[in-house]
């Protein structure tokens, strides 16, 4: 898969066209399958882990120094919209893995890279992304967790809160409190492992939709790790948290992308087959209006979170007149409201068969919610844009 900075703006490469096939000739037969059992027993989707880590597609930006796929941002953006349009739960494996192991890749030391990169890379270790806390959600900075230096080492004590695939993940990127006095600027990162003593999860959330996967509380309880955990120097964890998450929303946007193409899709077969009036209902304008606006509301969301997506690579390559910013939370926040409208929409399709769960569209328009208040909410969205006009 390429590292290159260098591919066409909106129109994907051959070679995302050929990935793109790839990755959803896998998800259609190893992940589709399952997808609606994982939702009714909110069960880890652990065969879609599988098949994820079995063809290489579960943590693929992993650079290829540290033994990676070195995917591209479009890439990584096309595998998890694959994996997301047949079953959300499991896109939030490749999408998770890239939030909660950016922080490390952006800022860490070139040890902290070798030491967690390499287990992530070839599956043996999921990573999480801990900002969030139960009185800190768009307010991060306000957190309460702390992180207090002795000796050789840091302790940490707190609690963060709606941490997806904890208890799942190895690894987690925890940001903490180090200076109370300097609020954004006396916030740290660290990486802790699940097996560091004090460390304990909460009872699995029970959620509208995502159900696959696992979100829990975090409990850090004198949790004593060496200082070499930081990630970057002391102080600057809140900027790289934020900086993780230009990039990061890019992925929601990309699931939220794949939620509503197969919502679309679905709806695309049903309308043929569903005879009403001596006539399959798509025949009717009424019907062929409503699949057109989510053709094209679809459409508008992809060419947005592509452009985003070439926009994270080239910053990665050191550009810095992007607008990433700006970017990232465009593309989340359109994307995610187009999935909300276009799975409602293909509820509406199926009629009273869309409302239950013998058909996927319920399930889908439950799962593109979460997209709207994940990684910031679309409000808190819109205050990232405004304050980063391009
Ligand atoms: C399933 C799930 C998975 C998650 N995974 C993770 C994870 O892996 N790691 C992690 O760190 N966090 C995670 N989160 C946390 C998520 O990012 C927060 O829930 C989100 O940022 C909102 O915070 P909050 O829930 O505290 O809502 P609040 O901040 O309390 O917001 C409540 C409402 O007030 C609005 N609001 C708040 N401030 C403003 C403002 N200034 N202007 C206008 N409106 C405002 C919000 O938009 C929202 O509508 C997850 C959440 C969920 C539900």
């Amino acid at each position: 898969m390429a590292g290159s900075a260098d591919f066409d703006l909106y129109r994907p490469a051959e070679e995302h066209d050929m990935l793109r096939e790839s990755v959803r000739s896998l998800a259609e037969a190893k992940i589709l399958p399952f997808a609606a059992a994982v939702d009714e027993e909110s069960r880890f989707p652990q065969e879609a882990l599988d098949a994820l880590v079995a063809s290489d597609l579960h943590a693929v930006h992993v650079p290829e120094t540290y033994g990676g796929a070195g995917a591209d941002a479009l890439a990584t953006v096309i595998v998890i919209e694959e994996v997301a349009r047949v079953c959300a739960s499991s896109s939030l494996i490749p999408a998770v893995n890239k939030l909660g192991s950016l922080p490390v890749i952006l800022s860490g030391s070139e040890e902290l890279k070798a030491k967690y990169l390499g287990p992530l890379a070839k599956g043996d270790a999921m990573f999480s992304y801990a900002l969030s806390e139960p009185d800190a959600g768009s307010d991060a900075a306000g957190m309460k967790t702390r992180a207090v230096r002795d000796g050789d080492f840091w302790v940490l004590n707190g609690v963060k809160r709606w941490i997806t695939n904890a208890g799942v993940s190895e690894y987690y990127t925890v940001m903490a409190v180090t200076d109370p006095e300097k609020r954004s600027k006396g916030i740290s990162a660290f990486v802790v492992e699940k097996g560091d003593e004090g460390v304990s999860f909460g009872a699995p959330e029970k959620k509208l939709g995502i159900k696959g996967s696992p979100t829990r509380e975090v409990y850090l309880d004198n949790v004593r790790i060496p200082a070499d955990r930081m990630i970057g120097a002391e102080g600057t964890g809140f900027a790289t948290a934020m900086k993780t998450l230009d990039h990061t929303r890019i992925t929601i946007a990309a699931q939220a992308l794949g939620i509503a193409q197969g919502a679309l899709d679905y709806a695309k077969g049903y309308v043929q087959e569903r005879k009403q009036f001596g006539k399959p209902i798509g025949d009717f304008q009424g019907v062929q209006f409503m699949l057109a606006d989510m053709a094209m509301k679809i459409e508008a969301a992809r060419q947005l979170t592509y452009s985003a997506a070439a926009k994270s690579e080239r910053v990665s390559a050191g550009g810095d007149k992007e607008d990433l910013t700006f970017f990232g939370a465009a593309a989340k926040c359109f994307a995610s409201d187009v999935a909300m409208e276009v799975t409602t929409d293909a509820v509406q399709l199926l009629g009273g068969y869309g409302y239950t769960r013998d058909y996927p569209v319920e399930r889908m328009m439950r799962d593109a919610k979460i997209t709207q208040i994940y990684e910031g909410t679309n409000q808190v969205q819109r205050i990232v844009m405004a304050r980063n006009l391009p």
